[in-house]
């Protein structure tokens, strides 16, 4: 999503006669994008952020701007953490970067652009795209889940369905600049809805679930494949793996976070499922479609996470051998429900089973080459 978001941003720029630099040493401005999602990549955007106060305090250059996730959760107190950032701008601001940048040129002083609720809809109208061969397209802004544990609505905000027919309309001028590969992304994309104008039947407008939607970038001519992330144990379906199982365009790969192997520790990270589910849908999808490739993300070190839970994450990932695993060591995130819990799983024992199921993911790729 951050790469996407990265992309509409250098758009914006370039429209306004903004280049891009072929080095970070060469750029007048630099701005880093930023993701709040776990307390790694915030430690590493102050490091790459201190790493350019010695040129700034050289030569007054360059402007450093602080954009996205961690620009929405810190807001003010950024300037307070980092005093050489000149801009902070939410994920949903980003359409006022380029006027936010006049004003810093013109010596205006700090910027901040944050807490906007929704995106303006010219920012996916963008004439940047990094690798033609395949680009990402939100279909989908925000989540409502509230995970316990995850930062996204706070810092995305409410969860929005971009127009069907906008996104077809992206789909199709990117095609025509030679893209054959795209991603539709979404925090939740099963939960995809949107009023379709061009569907009017008796007056009224139809809505266009996400299998619909799927139905219509299948359809466009000059695409060649799609896939799209991620999608939510709580509403994915059969009706999607038989979709999927039926277009010739749409890659065999689900990604479909369990997050944990223990119906305790789902309980609290609040996802809305339960590991007999889970195994349900899982067992459904490889059935239904031929030849699918399974990914999910598991969270170790969750609070109160015991050796029994622990255990029970680890056999689920043997009883379903996922394709792809991403995983990840819990750590509390700012205005989440998780955070009020003690976090009382030491970060050694987190080392050590991330490192179990690390191995473990390893060992049976190997095995399946
Ligand atoms: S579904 Fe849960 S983990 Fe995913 S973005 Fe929404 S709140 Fe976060």
């Amino acid at each position: 999503m951050n790469i996407r978001d990265s992309e509409l941003v250098a758009g914006l720029l370039i429209k306004k006669g903004y280049e891009l630099a072929a080095i970070e040493k060469e750029a007048d401005i630099v701005l880093v994008n930023t993701c709040s999602v776990r307390q790694h990549a915030e430690d590493r955007v102050w490091s790459e952020i201190g790493k350019l106060k010695k040129r700034k305090k050289l030569t007054g250059k360059p402007i450093i701007g602080l954009i996205g996730c961690m620009a929405q959760a810190w807001q003010q107190a950024v300037f307070d953490k980092a005093p050489m950032v000149d801009l902070v701008v939410g994920p949903n601001n980003i359409s006022a970067i380029p006027g936010l940048l006049d004003d810093l040129e013109a010596g205006f002083g700090r910027a901040i652009a944050v807490g906007k609720e929704q995106r303006d809809a010219f920012v996916y109208n963008t004439e940047y795209i990094s690798d033609k061969s395949h680009c990402n397209v939100n279909i989908m802004e925000g989540c409502n889940n509230f995970c316990s544990y995850c930062i996204v609505p706070f810092v995305r905000g409410r969860e929005r369905s971009r127009d069907a027919e906008e996104i077809i309309k992206e789909i199709n001028s990117l095609v025509k600049k030679g893209v054959k590969e795209i991603t539709l992304l979404g925090q939740n994309v099963n939960s995809y809805k949107s009023q379709d104008t061009s569907h009017k039947t008796q007056g009224k407008d139809k809505s266009v679930s996400f299998v619909e939607l799927l139905d219509m970038v299948n359809a466009i001519n000059g695409l060649e494949k799609f896939d799209f992330v991620t999608s939510h144990p709580k509403d994915a379906n059969i009706a999607l793996f038989e979709k999927m199982a039926e277009l010739n365009k749409c890659r065999k790969f689900l990604h479909l976070p369990v997050q944990s192997g223990s119906d305790r520790i789902l309980k609290k990270m609040n996802r809305g499922y339960t590991v007999a589910h889970y195994k349900k849908l899982a067992k459904a999808a490889k059935e239904i479609i031929p030849g699918l490739r399974l990914g999910t993300d598991v969270m170790v070190g969750f609070p109160s996470e015991s050796e029994k839970d622990f255990a029970d994450t680890y056999q689920l990932m043997q009883e379903i051998k996922f394709e792809a695993a991403y995983l990840f060591k819990y750590s509390p995130r700012l205005y989440t429900k998780a955070a009020e819990l003690k976090d009382d799983v030491s970060e050694e024992i987190k080392k050590a089973r991330h490192k179990i199921l690390l191995d473990y993911q390893r060992q049976s790729h190997k095995k399946k080459e």
